[in-house]
């Protein structure tokens, strides 16, 4: 597993609620109960923090067994 350690989960869900575009390439949020990863500027709704993880490549992402979100195609 690639958690990332050093930013706080609290500031990424943050940032990933803003649709902080400054975020896409580097983190990509994994979420639990959709089983999709997204960058953080995906115009979809976004989930509850509980329900978020956050990875820092897509390979990371396919390797827990998500799968790429059709609406922000966060391996493009
Ligand atoms: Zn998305």
């Amino acid at each position: 597993m690639e958690q990332l350690a050093d930013q706080s989960a609290t500031d990424l869900y943050a940032a990933f609620v803003a649709r902080d575009r400054r975020f896409d390439g580097h983190v990509f949020a994994a979420v639990t109960s959709t089983g999709i990863y997204c960058r953080f500027s995906c115009p979809a709704r976004k989930p509850l923090s509980k329900n978020v993880r956050f990875l820092d490549s897509a390979a990371a992402c396919r390797a827990e067994g998500f799968r790429a979100c059709k609406r922000c195609t966060p391996d493009a």
